[in-house]
């Protein structure tokens, strides 16, 4: 089956194919992401219920019982990464841990978001200093991750929070050494895991060591 993107040519982004390749993941690694949708639906006359572990079924109406519609949710979520992602607060310790580790390793930055949200999302990882190639994906992340590391000459490191992307790097790239990091407080004890395939690793102080570990 062919991936859903087509991979991109990491020499032409600039990388450095000799050194290992960390790909890192931004909505609840780098960024809170549930808290960034949260406000902006706030701001929208909204409420994010965070009492599982979901996106559009986490919607209401002010006091409502009932979730939001979910073809209206998938709406107000493409409006937060056109317009309100550049304001999503950031995940304790991620641009630092990115930066120890880039000199050690080259750092991608691989997102699922719709393609409306590539000029903000690149402008919010800039201000915070997180100016690594970005790749914007959508589907399962493992094609287009083996894809990548395939390019490289050197070990490789894959951080997402969502199980069914480490699944699939597990499936599609197995040499990978792979972390869940799960950033938001709220949703650490929701998230689905499975630590005996995939390190868990909430701190990212010590996801920073483990990953440095993982690839020398
Ligand atoms: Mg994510």
């Amino acid at each position: 089956m062919p991936p859903s993107v087509k991979t991109p040519h990491l020499e032409s982004m600039g990388v450095d194919l000799s050194r290992p390749l960390v790909i890192v993941d931004v909505d609840e690694v780098l960024g809170l992401f549930m808290q960034g949708f949260g406000d902006f639906l706030v701001g929208r006359g909204l409420e994010f219920r965070v009492d599982r572990f979901a996106l559009f079924q986490n919607i209401y109406q002010p006091g409502a019982t009932e979730h939001l519609d979910l073809d209206e949710g998938r709406k107000h979520y493409e409006d937060f990464f056109r317009y309100g992602a550049g304001d999503m607060p950031l995940a304790p310790g991620g641009p630092e841990a990115l930066r120890a580790l880039s000199e050690i390793a080259s750092v991608v930055i691989l997102t699922n978001a719709p393609g409306q949200a590539r000029l903000a999302r690149a402008r919010w990882l800039g201000r915070h200093g997180m100016d690594y190639p970005l790749i914007l994906n959508t589907g399962p992340k493992g094609p287009l991750a083996a894809g990548l590391v395939a390019q490289g000459r050197g070990p490789a490191a894959f951080v997402d929070d969502l199980l069914p992307n480490l699944n699939s790097v597990a499936e599609h790239a197995p040499h990978v050494a792979r972390f869940q990091h799960v950033a938001d407080p709220r949703l650490q004890p929701l998230a689905p895991a499975e630590p005996d395939r995939h390190t868990r690793i909430d701190d990212w102080d010590l996801l920073r060591q483990a990953i440095a570990q993982a690839i020398s």
